[in-house]
């Protein structure tokens, strides 16, 4: 039987980062523990839910991901309003993914509240071979620019539910 549940806090959260670092897969690995080899870039959908528990209080994260715009650099400012966290990913194994982070901490700075909590996240952490991001890298630039930071795998789910948990644990600290 279903029993509704009482939720205490909405959180809106955005993903953000180029074009196919694995943004929709993180958050369909993250709300629905699902990976689709043959997704299309586009699925339609502008966010996905999952409730969880953080201190007694019943959150409903709400995850919002782009329609494909960032190709164009075209997310509006809509899309930021109300953020309360941002999931700012790259792939490890394509440098300007990770080089252009920088421009997509502006893009943050410019259109959402200055209080938004922003994770790194270096994906596509299981294809070790090919790495093109050394850790450190991303390590120093996060501790530079006052970032949260981990590398995950969308395609074996490590760290996925632990960085995002992360996420919603900081906003609600913030709170
Ligand atoms: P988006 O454009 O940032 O939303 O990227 P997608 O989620 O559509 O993923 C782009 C491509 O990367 C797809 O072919 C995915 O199957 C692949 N991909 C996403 N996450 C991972 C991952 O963690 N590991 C590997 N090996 N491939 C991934
Ligand atoms: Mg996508």
């Amino acid at each position: 039987e279903h029993v509704q549940e009482k939720i205490d806090y909405v959180y809106k959260v955005v993903v953000i980062g180029d074009s196919a670092v694995g943004k929709t897969q993180l958050l369909s690995r993250f709300t629905k523990n699902e990976f689709c080899f043959d997704s299309k870039s586009t699925i339609g959908v502008e966010f996905q839910t999952r409730t969880v528990t953080i201190n007694n209080k019943v959150i409903k994260a709400q995850i919002w991901d782009t329609a494909g715009q960032e190709r164009y650099r075209a997310v509006t400012s809509a899309y930021y309003r109300g953020a309360l966290g941002a999931m700012l990913v790259y792939d490890i194994t394509k440098r300007p993914t990770f080089d252009h982070v920088a421009k997509w901490v502006e893009e943050l700075r410019a259109h959402a509240d200055n209080s938004i909590v922003i994770m790194l996240i270096g994906n596509k952490a299981d294809l070790v071979y090919q790495r093109a991001v050394p850790t450190e890298d991303a390590v120093e630039f996060a501790e530079d620019q006052g970032l949260y930071f981990s590398e995950t795998s969308a395609l074996s789910g490590d760290n996925v539910d632990t960085a995002f948990l992360r996420l919603l644990e900081e906003i609600n600290g913030v709170i």
